[in-house]
């Protein structure tokens, strides 16, 4: 039975927990999605639900957001950190603890929105048993991703399967880019509804600092040309390509650089390796000096980074949105990122930044060099760019219509 007369749904994450700290190993833009996606369609008039896999002993089982929001973690499996690849066992644990909890506190939702295909299996359970309509965000598509790795994991098959099934019987799938909806229709299958509903960023909080206020505030220079990469240490991020690509500037012993590398790292954990890997690299090129890795950087100092720098790099192999890149342009900041996925769509190369192939260190070197020796230009792309995710990308903008989208399924089943 309804509490209020708010609507009630639920957001599935099974592997990207929505209410812990961004920036970790597993922690990237999925949790960032959710979690903001659940606060604004609360913010809209819904009761949000959003769960996710505990896998902490030491974390509370329910956090409260807002009022009408809040994360349940359900205890499935081991309560530790798992690789995502041996989640799918639990994933059947996961649906007999959404059950139960919704017959617990008498919730009965409207509708279900999953993400990743761990919580797309999840939402197909709860479909067969509940007959729930369900909308569907991919994050990544493991047909494209695939293409790139050269021995796909074990559960790929399964993935894959899972993938088209959702698309054929999701009510809608929620595309975050053109180039997502094209991959889903040669890739996976010609049947199903796609909407394409970009990811989104807090433009009110990137952008909220100048470019002269924030180098004053981190002690840099007005004279330095810095360079800024911000992610997860994963060999997919392509770090390796931009720290080469830096090697060869042109720029390097006539104009101060700096090269400002963030992200967490965990000594013995696949991004402490991948950090490890990158600083070695670093040392072999010689650009300790103007190499830092400052680490996890919190949310509310991520807008001062990205404005006081010149240019964002984001040399991934493979993107299936980025929430960095938009992050950055909504900064100000021009991006230099690989012609991949997601960022096809949000950076308009000459326009808000430049795209150059993924892989390609000299492609990149020659774009980061031209931004850099022309500070004019750099200012109007970053000036194109901030009007870019002003006008497309805010995360009101997305959810609203992503709430428009609900609606519609809910009352086409009324
Ligand atoms: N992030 C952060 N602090 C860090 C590293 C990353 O807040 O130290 C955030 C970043 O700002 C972005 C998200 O993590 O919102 C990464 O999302 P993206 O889609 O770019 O990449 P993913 O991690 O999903 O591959």
């Amino acid at each position: 039975m309804n509490t209020n007369n708010r609507q009630q749904i639920a957001l599935i994450s099974v592997h990207g927990d929505p209410a812990v700290d961004i920036g970790g190993e597993e922690a990237g833009g999925q949790n960032v999605y959710v979690r903001q996606v659940g606060e604004a369609l609360a913010q809209l008039g819904w009761e949000v639900d959003m769960f996710t896999r505990k896998t902490d002993v030491n974390q509370p089982n329910i956090v409260q957001h807002q009022d009408h929001c809040r994360t349940i973690r359900i205890s499935a499996g081991p309560e530790t950190f798992i690789p995502r690849q041996e989640i799918f066992e639990h994933c059947d644990r996961v649906v007999e603890g959404i059950i139960k909890f919704a017959r617990q506190e008498g919730r009965e939702y409207s509708l279900l929105h999953t993400n990743y295909w761990l919580s797309a299996w999840v939402g197909l359970e709860l479909q067969r048993r509940l007959s729930l309509p369900i909308v569907h965000t991919y994050h990544s598509l493991g047909a494209v991703k695939y293409k790139s790795v050269q021995e796909p994991p074990q559960t790929a098959t399964r993935r894959l399967e899972i993938e088209k099934a959702i698309l054929e019987n999701a009510n809608c799938i929620v595309a975050t880019s053109p180039q997502e909806e094209e991959n889903l229709r040669s890739l996976v299958s010609s049947r199903g509804n796609i909407e394409i509903i970009p990811c989104g960023t807090n433009i009110n909080h990137f952008g909220s600092i100048s470019y002269q206020q924030a180098r004053e505030k981190l002690g840099f220079s007005p004279k330095e040309n810095i360079i800024f990469y911000i992610g997860r240490f994963d060999p997919r991020k392509g770090i390796e390509t931009l720290v080469r690509a830096v090697a060869n500037s042109k720029l390097r012993g006539q104009e101060p650089l700096r090269l400002i590398i963030g992200g967490a790292y965990r000594p013995g954990q696949s991004d402490g390796e991948e950090k490890e890997r990158i600083s070695k690299i670093v040392e072999e090129l010689g650009l300790s000096d103007i190499t830092e890795f400052p680490g996890r950087i919190a949310d509310e100092n991520l807008p001062t980074y990205f404005a006081a720098a010149d240019v964002c790099v984001v040399p991934s192999h493979y993107e299936p949105f980025g929430l960095v890149p938009i992050e950055a342009m909504a900064s100000g900041t021009p991006v230099v990122g690989s012609a991949v996925g997601g960022l096809n769509f949000t950076v308009v190369s000459e326009e808000t930044g430049l795209l150059v192939p993924p892989k390609d260190n000299a492609a990149f070197t020659e774009a980061i060099d031209r931004i850099l020796s022309d500070p004019q230009w750099r200012n109007q792309l970053g000036e194109n760019a901030r009007k870019r995710m002003e006008e497309k990308f805010s995360w009101e903008g997305v959810t609203s219509q992503l709430s428009d989208l609900y609606s519609r399924i809910i009352n086409q089943r009324v």
